[in-house]
């Protein structure tokens, strides 16, 4: 699977790429027709450093946050958002504020939870949704409503790959879209072209990775 794999960089800067592999692969709920390496972009700090500068840029100015909740093993690139926004700057809305970096748990009916001693940073609070992938929509979907259970004030939401870019109801700040991967496709397994086709699925994939079947 890995000889197949190909780097995609972001235009205006390539240090930042992911590895994308074409396949056919299942995910919790969908089948989708490429696996996206973003492991680098989320555990090497030189390039989650990147990363967090350009998720930032629609945010410094104008938007005040308290707390950025992190999905799917973004907390490196959160800690470095937090940072890029409380820089010193005129035009640095959330210069000397404090910004928590916080990821909720998965309670035992899979609920998204956050303990007692840290809903005071939620609560009320102004908060950026930082997400690896959005393909199904299904991650966004539980950690929004988590949010709003405990009261928060969702301000926006990054992604470093969106596989909707023209889904207009809520915008979505991403670095990489389906239109960088040509051919990319999300679907629930009873309309799989790829099964239709009568090709095998060869991996099952999370935020962590993937596993071969
Ligand atoms: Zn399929």
């Amino acid at each position: 699977m890995e000889d197949r794999a190909y780097t995609v960089s972001l235009t205006k800067n390539p240090l930042i790429s992911m590895k994308v592999m074409q396949g056919h692969f299942a995910t919790s709920h969908f089948h989708i027709s490429h696996y996206l390496d973003v492991n680098e972009l989320k555990t090497n700090a030189i390039a989650a450093k990147d990363v967090a500068r350009e998720l930032s840029i629609p945010y410094l100015a104008n938007v005040s946050v308290d707390t950025i909740v992190c999905m799917e093993g973004t907390e490196v690139i959160g800690a470095y958002m937090a940072e890029e926004l409380l820089q010193e700057g005129v035009n640095v809305i959330n210069s000397g504020k404090e910004i928590r970096v916080l990821k909720p748990l998965s309670s035992v009916n899979g609920k998204l939870i956050f303990q007692c001693n840290l809903q005071q940073y939620i609560e009320d609070k102004e908060i950026v949704l930082l997400v690896a992938s959005i393909s199904s929509g299904t991650t966004i979907r539980r950690a929004q409503e988590c949010i709003a259970y405990y009261g928060g004030v969702l301000v926006g939401i990054s992604a470093l790959f969106n596989a909707y870019p023209t889904n207009t109801e809520q915008e979505i700040h991403s670095m990489f879209t389906s239109e960088d991967i040509p051919g990319y496709q999300v679907c629930s397994p009873d309309e799989c072209t790829m099964c239709k086709g009568g090709y095998k699925l060869e991996a099952v994939i999370n935020s962590e990775g993937y596993t071969n079947i």
